[in-house]
C-alpha cells in the first residue's frame, strides 16, 4: 500500500498526466526555455500571447512542475522577498508604485487564471502574519507593519489586528494580535502549474519532458538526444539548476519541508476560525506558513535547511521525524489538532541568489535570460518575473520592463555574485540557524536573561540584515 505521508499532498488531487515526448532531434525556434515550473510557463505565456508568431519550445528534465512550482506551499504573495535591496533607497512615490505593482499582481494571477479557465483553486482569504505564540512576537511583528508601511505597501492593504480582531479570524492557541495583509491568496500550485502548461500548449508552445539540458551556449541549447537552435534561450531552472550552466554557483537551492493534515471537520474548524480561509504565519526567522485547502485540510510549512553541497532535493520525501517536528509546531499553534492525522509530508527545493534578492535578466550579447532567486516567494513573483522577461525580450517598453528588478542588459555573471565555496556556505547555515533557534528558544520560554536575549538579537538582526 502507498505510504502518502511521504508524498506531496497536491499530486493526489490532479489527474496523472500523460507524458510528453523528448527532445530527440534538432529543431529551430524563436525562443528555448530550459525548465517547465512557473517562471518558464509564464515566461512562455506572456511571450506567445503578445507575440503569437513566436516559436516556442520549452524543454524540461523531468516532468512538467517537478521543481517548486509543482510542491510549494500555495502563498501568492503580494510582496517581493529582498525587494527592500532594490528599492529601499528611492523616493516614496517611486516606491508605492513598486509596491502596488506587486500587490497588484496577486488580482493579476486570479484573473489569468479565470480568463484561461485554469482551475487552480486560487482564493484570495489574504494572509494573517500573526503574534501566536509568545508576547516578543508582537514587536516583532509591529515592527514589520512598519517595514511594510515604510516601504511602500499601502497602509489600507496591511494593517494591525488586535487580539480579538484576530480571533475573528484565526483563533490561535495564544493569538496576542498580528497584521492582516489583504494582497494574498493561495492556489493549489499542481494544479496551477499542469493547468498554465495546458494552456500554452494550446497556444502552440511544444513541451518536451524528460529532456535535460546538458548544455547552453549563445544560439543553441542542448540535450543528450537532440538541441534547439534559438536566438533566445531562457534558464528558468531557480533551485534546481544542474551543472549545465554556472548559474547554480549564483542561486543555490533551500530545502523547504511541508505537511498536511487530513480533512478537518466542522467542529474542528469551528474552533480554528479560518472562515475567509486566509493564509497564516506567525513571527519566526525560522519561517512556518500554512493555510486551509479547498477539501478543508491544513498545509503547513516550517523551517527550511541548507544542505552541504547545495544539492536540489529531487525526490519528495521527508523523514518521519520532520514530519513529527511541523506537526509539533502547527498542534502548538492550534492545540484542536492533537491527534489529527498528518497525511503527507513532502519536500523540494527553493532558489536563493547571492545577492538576496530576485531578479530578471537578458544578455543581449548571448541572447540568454534568466529569472529566480525568489527566496521561497516564488509562486506569485514567477509570474510577474515571466512578465518582465516577456516584456524585455520583446523590447517593450512597460512599466513592468522598467522596474528595478529588470536587467534588460545585463550578464548574470556580473550583476550577482558567486556563492562561497563550501564549507563556508554550510557553516554559515549552521550557525545562523543554531543563532534564529536559540533566539527563538529564549523567548517562547520567556526566560529572564536580558543579555543573552539582547545579544543574540542583535546578532541575528546582522544575519537578517544581510540574508532576508
Ligand atoms: C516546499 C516549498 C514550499 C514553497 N512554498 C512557497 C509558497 O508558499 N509561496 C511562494 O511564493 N513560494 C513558495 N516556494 C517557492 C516557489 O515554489 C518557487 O520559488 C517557484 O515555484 C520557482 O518556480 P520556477 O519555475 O522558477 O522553478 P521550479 O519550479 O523549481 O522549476 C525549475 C524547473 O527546471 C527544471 N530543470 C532544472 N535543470 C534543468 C535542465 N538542465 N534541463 C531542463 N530542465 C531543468 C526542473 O526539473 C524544474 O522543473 C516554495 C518552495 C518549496 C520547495
Amino acid at each position: 500500500m502507498r505510504d502518502d505521508r511521504h508524498h506531496v499532498f497536491w499530486a493526489s488531487t490532479v489527474d496523472s498526466q500523460g507524458q510528453r515526448r523528448s527532445l530527440v532531434n534538432r529543431r529551430s525556434a524563436d525562443v528555448a526555455i530550459v525548465g517547465a515550473g512557473f517562471t518558464g510557463l509564464w515566461s512562455a505565456y506572456y511571450l506567445k500571447t503578445l507575440a503569437p508568431h513566436l516559436e516556442i519550445a520549452v524543454i524540461e528534465a523531468e516532468r512538467v512542475g517537478h521543481g517548486a512550482s509543482g510542491r510549494n506551499g500555495g502563498w501568492v504573495v503580494g510582496n517581493l522577498a529582498g525587494l527592500e535591496r532594490y528599492i529601499g533607497g528611492l523616493p516614496m512615490a517611486q516606491r508605492k508604485a513598486c509596491c502596488r505593482l506587486v500587490a497588484d499582481n496577486v488580482d493579476e494571477i486570479g484573473r489569468t487564471l479565470a480568463r484561461e479557465g485554469i482551475e487552480a483553486d486560487f482564493h484570495k482569504g489574504g494572509a494573517i502574519y500573526a503574534a501566536a505564540r509568545y508576547p516578543d512576537q508582537i514587536a516583532i511583528q509591529q515592527d514589520y507593519l512598519a517595514h511594510l508601511h515604510e516601504l511602500g505597501h499601502d497602509e489600507a492593504n496591511c494593517y494591525w489586528l488586535d487580539a480579538d480582531q484576530l480571533a475573528g479570524k484565526v483563533r490561535f492557541r495564544n493569538g496576542y494580535g498580528g497584521i492582516h495583509h489583504r494582497q494574498v491568496a493561495t492556489v493549489n500550485p499542481l494544479k496551477m502549474v499542469t493547468g498554465l502548461a495546458a494552456t500554452v500548449e494550446r497556444l502552440g508552445v511544444t513541451i518536451y519532458e524528460r529532456s535535460p539540458a546538458t548544455s547552453m551556449v549563445k544560439g543553441e541549447v542542448s540535450t543528450h538526444e537532440g538541441a534547439i537552435e534559438a536566438p533566445v534561450i531562457v534558464c528558468a531552472t531557480e533551485g534546481y539548476a544542474r551543472d549545465f550552466h554556472d548559474f547554480r554557483r549564483h542561486v543555490i537551492p533551500v530545502q523547504s519541508l511541508v505537511i498536511a493534515t487530513e480533512p478537518l471537520s466542522a467542529s474542528t474548524w469551528q474552533a480554528i476560525g479560518m472562515a475567509e480561509r486566509p493564509a497564516f504565519c506567525d513571527a519566526s526567522r525560522l519561517i512556518n506558513y500554512g493555510h486551509r485547502s479547498a477539501d478543508g485540510r491544513l498545509v503547513f510549512g516550517a523551517r527550511g535547511t541548507y544542505r552541504f553541497g547545495a544539492k536540489p532535493k529531487a525526490d519528495h520525501a521527508i523523514s518521519d521525524a520532520d514530519i513529527a517536528m511541523r506537526r509539533d509546531l502547527l498542534t502548538d499553534l492550534f492545540p484542536v489538532l492533537e491527534g489529527v492525522r498528518i497525511t503527507h509530508g513532502w519536500g523540494g527545493s527553493l532558489g536563493l541568489s547571492r545577492s538576496f534578492r530576485p531578479h530578471a535578466i537578458l544578455d543581449r550579447r548571448s541572447g540568454i535570460a534568466t529569472a529566480g532567486g525568489y527566496a521561497g516567494e516564488g509562486v506569485a513573483a514567477s509570474h510577474l518575473f515571466g512578465r518582465t522577461l516577456a516584456d524585455m525580450i520583446l523590447e517593450r517598453d512597460t512599466d513592468i520592463a522598467r522596474m528595478p528588478w529588470a536587467f534588460p542588459h545585463a550578464a548574470h555573471a556580473r550583476l550577482i555574485k558567486h556563492w562561497e565555496p563550501e564549507p563556508l556556505r554550510w557553516l554559515a547555515a549552521q550557525t545562523i540557524t543554531y543563532c534564529y533557534a536559540g533566539e527563538e528558544a529564549l523567548m517562547k520560554r520567556q526566560r529572564h536573561a536580558p543579555l543573552l536575549k539582547r545579544a543574540l538579537t542583535k546578532t541575528n538582526d546582522f544575519f537578517a540584515s544581510i540574508i532576508e
